[in-house]
């Protein structure tokens, strides 16, 4: 049996159409969903293994893209929403009925992806969205439960689906950040 990634992945990676225009967030419940209106296409889609990032059921990694948060806009039943730890850096808005993480914030100015909101782009009602381009802290699924002996079988799968594994984010987010350090150091 293949390593499980994410549904959303496991059959392949759907490319994105280039065009998207932007759409619906909706969460799991039956009842009320919560829903998410989303302008434009996100950016930096990746799996990501960090144990903080909400996952579906029996998926090993999270899918999760940002978004300017001016995009963002709570559009239906935004009163089941709750942070879920507002202590954390990224303020993950969920839904406290179903549990689905569905916009996470930065409200610190001074972090390096202030203005950026993360989604789970798998919650979108429509099809076209930017596809995961690589994994992030894929060494962090261990946190979460998975064998070590497992990891080479992961890594090979991501490599396969064309994730590329980084165990940080990847070399132009990580770029990304300490460019920002370095820049307000010079300040
Ligand atoms: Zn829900
Ligand atoms: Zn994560």
């Amino acid at each position: 049996m293949a390593v499980q990634i994410h549904p959303s992945v496991d059959n392949g990676v759907r490319k994105g159409s280039g065009t998207f225009a932007g759409g619906t967030l909706v969460c799991k419940c039956k009842d009320k969903p919560v829903k998410v209106g989303i302008k434009g296409d996100v950016a930096h889609n990746h799996a990501c293994g960090c144990s903080k990032c909400w996952k579906p059921e029996g998926a090993t990694f999270a899918v999760i893209a940002v978004v300017p948060r001016e995009n963002v806009t709570v559009r239906e039943n935004g009163d089941k929403l709750k942070i879920v730890d507002t202590s954390a850096t990224i303020q993950r808005h969920a839904c406290q009925v179903c549990g689905t993480h569905m916009f996470g914030r930065i409200e610190n100015k001074s972090h390096p992806f202030y203005g950026l909101d993360f989604i789970h782009p798998e919650l979108f009602e429509e099809e076209g969205s930017a596809a995961p381009t690589f994994a992030a802290f894929v060494s962090s699924v261990i946190e979460s439960g998975v064998d070590p002996s497992e990891m080479p079988g992961i890594r090979a799968r991501l490599k396969e689906l064309g994730l590329e594994p980084y165990d940080c984010l990847s070399p132009v987010l990580m770029d990304a950040m300490a460019t920002h350090v370095a820049k307000s150091k010079a300040a």
